[in-house]
């Protein structure tokens, strides 16, 4: 019997349907207005898991997943330019209706390409407006719902198990009211169940008893699960994002409509994240399908990926990740296509084993990492034939849904990758290995990849995003961290390289002609650029041992992208560097000599001041309060006595300033080194990101700086005690 974590109970619990042997389903579905990213599709592979171990244990499945095709559309956000994508679409002259369709469709497409079996019903939130008003006005005949301003609101405070879901959580509460303050609500609980149309909304109104306006975002899950499913149905999923306030609210509104149990059970998955946080569009950090199968993925290697963790456990996404799980999706594959290649049977007592382990292992809670186990062992199995290991990889398919019958690889379409591979084989045959190097490199930029038989003859494979991932890295961590090693050169350089060819030409090349006598390292992050600037890096590094080079799989927030570097120095000291910056002299020396003091933090040709941590001005006072971020060094040390860059800061602003803090907060001093010879020239980062996005990213690392130190206004200089000279006057 399937059994499955319930969230309003906290415990794993049977799923024994109200109708014997009919499980009727409920998913929270996509908003349609921008594309569904692979966390939203994280969650609808748990409710297919479900709906898959479901039929394996023998139910049938009825199973009803929304579109949200109202309420994120405003009129206002589109006219204002809030939201880019009604924006432009509404200048290209298209109606939200055609946005929606639009994102639909591909929504579909993203389901059909993870093998996400279609629900029954797609339910569309426009087309239950009805059924919204009914429920809205069964609530207000049962003094549930009040009406103030024009907009029709739930009344928590009336509602006694209002909380149930969340477990609650006041402060979510107050998080949610602080969000959105509205002066016509009783309680800053309640929320809208109808939405009063503002003056010149011209899309998604519709009329009501309450006047023109358009439904809550809670209210359409109500109405729709209970139009499909009945006013009490079994199982009802979504993201942990959902259960407060979307469910919570779904909950006390449904219960309190019909006086019925709702769900008998709530099923939430935990979120997918990306480097390290959960992915959103305003964090920036938002992968799509399209993201991965552009870049040469499986769309079900994603599915293999999201197998091989338990759904109720949050899985930080990365390329690298991807590439291990499509490594191994075409490793079960292989095996699969060996067996239907070879001779043998398969024996029926065996597969029907293996199958029975893998459903089992889906009934408890979805053990797929236990499920995905079983096939491993299976296929590293000795005697067993492969005939017999196939017949069992697919057998328990229908229960993973990784399309293990599929071809593992595709050969190589002819092409004019063909002279290549012929300079290859000629170099091979003649011992040449570096010349055949050379070819297997350019093959793999053509697409391909040669390999080669025991006999001396070479197939030819179209390359898989595999191949290309070789060599890339998606977070600091799979950088090995040398910290604890000792010193292999005076100074390492940390440049983190993102586009402008130019400038990292200026400025690499200016800091290898003025290196001094003492040895200095390049550690040079190619932070997913690849292409012509990657290439040029990869060429530094073949003709210069001083200079090393890593490639990022995508643009690695700031500090992450700082921390690729520094886990990697083995330099006394490190110089962190802008690529706008040049050395037109020895800078190394004079660094190095800076920070032999014992009592020196951080040191630079660039620093600020502050009087109250907010406001901060460029100085040309010698003690500082931070060094920018253009020019920083110091003592490699440090690393280990107060950590690494914090990975919480994505853009750079604000992160020189906490690292400079930080060695304040240890007593130490940070230093302007005014004759420094190195120049500043257009600071790309700054000039170059979108205004807007600059704003964002420049708040979001503020606070994080501010939360961290506003409450150490002892540290500054202007405070006194540590100061040489007088402090600068306010602005
Ligand atoms: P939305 O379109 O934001 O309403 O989200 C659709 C579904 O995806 C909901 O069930 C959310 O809980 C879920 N979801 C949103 N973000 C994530 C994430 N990063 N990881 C997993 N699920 C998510
Ligand atoms: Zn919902």
């Amino acid at each position: 019997m399937l059994r499955l974590h319930d969230t309003l109970t906290r415990t794993v619990r049977p799923v024994e349907p109200l109708t014997p042997g009919q499980l009727r389903l409920y998913s929270c579905g996509p908003t349609v207005y921008r594309s569904v990213h692979i966390g939203n599709l994280r969650t609808y592979l748990l409710a297919d898991w479900i709906k898959r171990a479901a039929r394996g244990s023998g139910l049938q499945v009825r199973h009803v997943k929304n579109i949200t095709d109202v309420g994120h559309m405003r009129q206002e956000l589109a006219e204002r330019g809030g939201d880019k994508v009604i924006a432009a679409a509404l200048a290209a002259g298209r109606t939200p209706r055609q946005i929606a369709d639009a994102y639909e469709a591909d929504f579909h497409a993203d389901e059909a390409a993870l093998g996400i079996e279609p629900a029954d019903v797609f339910p569309r939130a426009t087309g239950h407006i009805k059924e919204m008003l009914a429920l809205i006005e069964r609530l207000q005949g049962r003094g549930l719902a009040y009406t103030a301003g024009g907009n029709v609101y739930f009344d928590t405070a009336a509602h006694p198990g209002y909380g149930r879901l969340s477990g609650n959580a006041t402060a979510a509460l107050r998080a949610g009211a602080a969000a959105e303050a509205d002066p016509d609500k009783r309680h800053p609980a309640d929320f809208t169940l109808w939405k009063a149309a503002e003056p010149g909304r011209r899309f998604m109104v519709w009329e009501s008893p309450f006047g023109p306006g358009f439904p809550g975002w809670h209210i359409e899950c109500s109405a729709m699960s209970m139009a499909y499913l009945g006013e009490s149905f079994d199982l009802h999923t979504g993201g942990v994002d959902n259960i407060f306030p979307h469910h919570e609210d779904e909950l006390a509104q449904s219960e309190g409509a019909t006086g019925a149990t709702f769900a008998q059970l709530w099923v939430h998955g935990q979120h997918l994240l990306a480097d390290g946080v959960k992915m959103a569009k305003a964090t920036g950090n938002v992968y799509t399908l399209a993201t991965l199968t552009e870049r040469g993925y499986d769309p079900l290697a994603f599915r293999y990926l999201c197998a091989g963790v338990h759904y109720r456990t949050r899985l930080n996404f990365t390329l690298t990740a991807l590439t291990a799980a499509q490594r191994g999706l075409q490793g079960l594959r292989q095996v699969v296509a060996r067996g239907a290649a070879g001779a043998g049977a398969a024996d029926p007592t065996l597969v029907a084993r293996v199958r029975r382990e893998v459903q089992q292992a889906l009934e408890d809670d979805l053990a797929l990492p236990r499920a995905l186990a079983t096939c491993w062992e299976l296929v590293r199995r000795g005697p067993l034939d492969p005939a017999g290991k196939a017949a069992c990889l697919l057998a328990v398919d229908p229960l993973l849904g990784l399309g293990l019958d599929r071809p593992p690889a595709r050969a190589a379409a002819d092409g004019a990758w063909r002279p290549a591979a012929t300079a290859r084989e000629e170099a091979r045959s003649t011992g040449a290995y570096a010349t055949a190097d050379d070819q297997r490199r350019a093959l793999l930029r053509a697409g391909v990849v040669p390999e080669d038989g025991a006999g001396g003859a070479t197939r030819y494979r179209a390359a898989t995003a595999v191949d290309r991932h070789r060599g890339l890295i998606s977070s600091p961590q799979e950088v090995p961290d040398e910290r604890d090693r000792a010193d292999a050169a005076a100074v390492s350089v940390s440049l983190v390289c993102r586009d402008h060819l130019a400038d990292v030409q200026r400025c690499l090349e200016s800091l290898r002609r003025h290196r001094g006598p003492a040895p200095v390292e390049i550690l040079a992050l190619d932070n997913g650029a690849g292409g012509a600037l990657g290439a040029y890096l990869d060429q530094v590094a073949r003709s210069d041992p001083a200079v090393r080079v890593f490639h990022a799989d995508h643009p690695l927030g700031e500090a992450a992208a700082r921390n690729v570097t520094l886990r990697a120095a083995r330099g006394t000291v490190i110089l962190v560097a802008d690529t706008g910056l040049e050395a037109t002299g020895d800078c190394f020396t004079p660094l190095h000599r800076a920070l032999s003091d014992p009592g020196t933090g951080a040191v630079g040709r660039w620093g600020v001041r502050t009087d109250e941590l907010r406001e901060f001005r460029q100085v040309e006072d010698l003690e500082v309060d931070a060094i920018e971020g253009y020019c920083l060094a110091f003592s490699r040390g440090r690393l280990r006595e107060v950590g690494l860059f914090d990975e919480g800061f994505r853009f750079y602003r604000l992160l020189d300033f906490d690292w400079s803090l930080r060695l304040r907060a240890a007593g130490l001093h940070n230093r302007r080194l005014p004759d420094l010879p190195v120049t500043m020239h257009a600071h790309r980062g700054w000039e170059e990101a979108d205004p807007e996005e600059r704003d964002r990213l420049s708040r979001l690392n503020f606070r994080r700086f501010y939360a961290r130190w506003h409450h150490r206004q002892d540290l500054v200089v202007a405070a006194g005690g540590r100061s040489e000279a007088p402090a600068a006057g306010g602005p």
